[in-house]
């Protein structure tokens, strides 16, 4: 007995050690659930707003990016670690959009804690785009009706969680399912609206800096062509760069668009290509600054894209404003 009592002191002192020496405290754990609010860890501000919605005043959203960065080259930073060690929920996007993040989400036994991917639900036959060569597109999130699958699961998770307030979650989240129906149903009519108004062209050509909105285009009827692939962890070649200045050049596109979550500097290359190509091209706008478009993270608190509802709302405007023929 008190051999197995010294072994177990020891154990458990080489495992202070340990910890202390790598400034983590991963075994903690977040206590159980009950004792106040229900403690989630969002990857991205996108998740974050969902879990707002749906769990309210019954949970407190620790958004791990913050606003503005690029999802797919995050590295999780130490404070990161100590926050995980402190949630009873975390949620991802899964489909590789936390790319770098995947030994810090995948596989964790911590008491108390449940680790999701809100894109869970979606059929990866169906549902989950496929390019680049068979990868899984991760921006599941411009598809509202997509996304609302997704706010179902995290409905879910949240219950699974945190059974106590099981009423208040569903309560919450069938109003906010209201919301995105409603959303959907915006977005597909202004999509429509300026599609009618180039008619009779081709659908509108949505020219962004990297390949964040397939799902919207395939939801809501665009043409589009992102400088990078669906991951900006991959570098833009001359190869991409030439083929978008041809399409510009030989399209007679207008307008083309930055995002907040990556430097818009390889479209100010395209488009300086463009002006030596195609020297007798009108102007094609760089559409950046505040014009710019919300793709993979959500605006600061104050912009139009604070949430996913004026994120959304934001973009269909935007594109509405500087593709109208
Ligand atoms: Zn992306």
């Amino acid at each position: 007995m008190s051999l197995r009592f010294s072994r177990s002191v020891l154990s458990a002192t080489a495992s202070c050690l340990t910890l202390m020496a790598c400034g983590c405290r991963e075994s903690a754990g977040p206590g159980p659930v009950g004792a106040g609010p229900l403690r989630v860890v969002a990857t991205t501000s996108i998740i974050a707003d969902a879990v707002q919605n749906v769990g309210g005043q019954h949970v407190t959203v620790t958004t791990l990016m913050p606003a503005g960065t690029d999802p797919h080259n995050y590295l999780p930073t130490s404070a990161d670690t100590e926050t995980f060690a402190g949630a009873h929920l975390i949620l991802s996007n899964g489909l590789h959009l936390e790319g770098k993040m995947s030994s810090q989400l995948e596989g964790r036994t911590v008491p108390n804690q449940r680790a999701a991917t809100v894109s869970s639900r979606l059929d990866h036959a169906t549902q989950v785009l496929k390019v680049d060569g068979g990868a899984e597109d991760p921006h599941v999130w411009f598809d509202v009706k997509l996304w609302m699958t997704c706010v179902e699961t995290v409905r879910d998770e949240l219950t699974t969680s945190d059974p106590s307030h099981a009423d208040a979650y569903r309560a919450n989240a069938a109003s906010y399912l209201a919301e995105l129906a409603a959303l959907d149903a915006e977005v597909l009519a202004k999509a429509t609206k300026l599609a009618n108004a180039r008619k009779p062209t081709a659908k509108p050509v949505l020219i962004t800096s990297h390949d964040a909105f397939v799902y919207f285009s395939k939801a809501y009827g665009f043409e589009v062509h992102g400088l990078q692939g669906v991951s900006t962890a991959s570098a833009t070649s001359s190869r991409d760069t030439e083929s978008l200045v041809t399409l510009i050049g030989e399209r007679g596109i207008t307008a083309i668009f930055t995002e907040t979550s990556v430097p818009p500097r390889g479209l100010k290359k395209v488009l300086d290509d463009v002006k030596v190509k195609y020297p007798k091209l009108g102007e094609v706008r760089l559409v950046e600054g505040p014009d710019a478009l919300y793709s993979d993270s959500l605006g600061p608190v104050g912009t139009p894209g604070a949430t996913y509802v004026g994120m959304v709302r934001h973009n269909i405007d935007t594109i509405g404003k500087f593709l109208q023929p």
